[in-house]
């Protein structure tokens, strides 16, 4: 068998049942493909680490998906809304400590309010770093327009999972009305890269429902639609959520966090030279998740610089890391850890994906 796999990794391109039969690895064979990621890894983008630095400034969400713990319908979580000099508080705690980026992450909202709120704060976050400071935002689905005016204002990286990229299981996993649309949300990063963005999405790992074959074809679909940055981790059940009731089908923790990092170092073979994000949610099942995410093929970090307080009521999922620890010591465990793991780290840099510059420059010349 691992003859089979050998053989695989050595193609250029990947098959749909090449993805299967590279997720479907056993313990030995899966260190052939962890291996080749962590070369290409170090061929095409360094073994360096990015840095970005979280702030997850409001729970606040119109949305209601059946898997998240901060869902409108969750009234069991208390809301915050961070004011906005904290939420520039953290932009230069990350600038004064060298992080390069800072992510703006919450729940989803449209509303004028804070279309205009989130504008301003952009444009103060630069102004305060003297332009240094590289900005990716994940605020859900908005329209062209707002996504231009955010650029302009200062962001140049988006998030926006699709969450899966196949249409019948992400309505498994989400309401089907205008809300919840997966078309909406599919055009939604169309218009992100025709804003101009470094443009990111992910899906989720080990949901009910959630065959290999959904997985190959989400792997497919970030190299179709040629994604810049992916960040994708496995789903952690949250008893306050409808998908819950779904738990008797889930794989095992451990077995979601394996086929997590499967997924992610296949990805680096087939997309080289895009950035990776080694999802807070490894973290969450092991305490070292995130650096065996950059040991094969992840090359980006979030570390958590939203003010404590706050931390223990953004819990997406159940049993999040750290909510209790303040920034600073977040810092100093999380250098030491990558350190041992093998990798530099960015100091300073946005870290972008060579990828965006290829991807652009082509579309210029042609
Ligand atoms: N409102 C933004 C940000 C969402 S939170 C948006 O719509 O893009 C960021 C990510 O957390 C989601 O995209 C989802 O993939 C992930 N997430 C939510 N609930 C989760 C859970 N129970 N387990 C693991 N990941 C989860």
């Amino acid at each position: 068998m691992s003859e089979k796999i050998k053989k695989i990794l050595e193609k250029k391109e990947f098959s749909k049942g090449d993805i299967i039969t590279l997720l479907q690895a056993n313990k030995e064979e899966r260190q052939l493909i962890f291996a080749k990621a962590n070369q290409v890894k170090k061929d095409f983008v360094g073994l360096k680490t990015y840095y970005r630095g979280l702030i997850e400034f409001s729970n606040i969400c119109a949305k209601d998906c059946y898997y998240c713990g901060i869902r409108a319908s969750n009234k069991n979580v208390q809301r915050y809304d961070i004011s906005d000099e904290q939420i520039l508080q953290a932009v230069k705690f990350a600038y004064e400590n060298n992080y390069g980026s800072v992510v703006f992450q919450s729940g989803e909202r449209a509303d004028k309010q804070f279309i205009e709120r989130i504008e301003q704060l952009l444009i103060k976050a630069k102004k305060i770093t003297k332009g240094k400071i590289g900005i990716t935002i994940s605020l859900g689905e908005q329209s062209l327009e707002t996504y231009r005016r955010w650029y302009n204002a200062g962001a140049h990286r988006y998030l926006l999972r699709i969450e899966s990229s196949n249409k019948e299981l992400y309505y498994k996993i989400h309401p089907q009305n205008k809300m919840h649309d997966f078309d909406t949300r599919l055009n939604a990063l169309y218009d992100l890269q025709k804003a101009g963005y470094q443009t990111g999405t992910g899906v989720m790992i080990g949901l009910p429902f959630q065959t290999y074959e959904h997985l190959a074809d989400d792997l497919l679909f970030f190299k179709a639609f040629d994604v810049d940055m992916v960040g994708m981790g496995p789903y952690i059940e949250h008893t306050e959520t409808p998908l819950y009731e779904h738990r008797n089908l889930l794989l095992p923790l451990e077995e979601r966090f394996n086929l997590t990092l499967k997924m992610i170092a296949i990805l680096r073979i087939m997309m080289k030279d895009i950035n990776i994000a080694a999802a807070t949610a490894l973290q969450a099942i092991d305490p070292i998740g995130r650096e065996k995410a950059l040991k094969v093929g992840a090359n980006i970090i979030m570390p958590n610089i939203t003010p404590t307080i706050n931390r223990e009521n953004y819990q997406l999922y159940e049993n999040k890391p750290c909510i209790d620890e303040g920034a600073d010591e977040c810092t100093h465990c999380l250098e030491a850890r990558i350190t041992i793991s093998g990798d530099d780290i960015g100091y300073g840099e946005w870290g972008d994906a060579p990828h965006f510059e290829k991807r652009t420059k082509i579309k210029k010349e042609a």
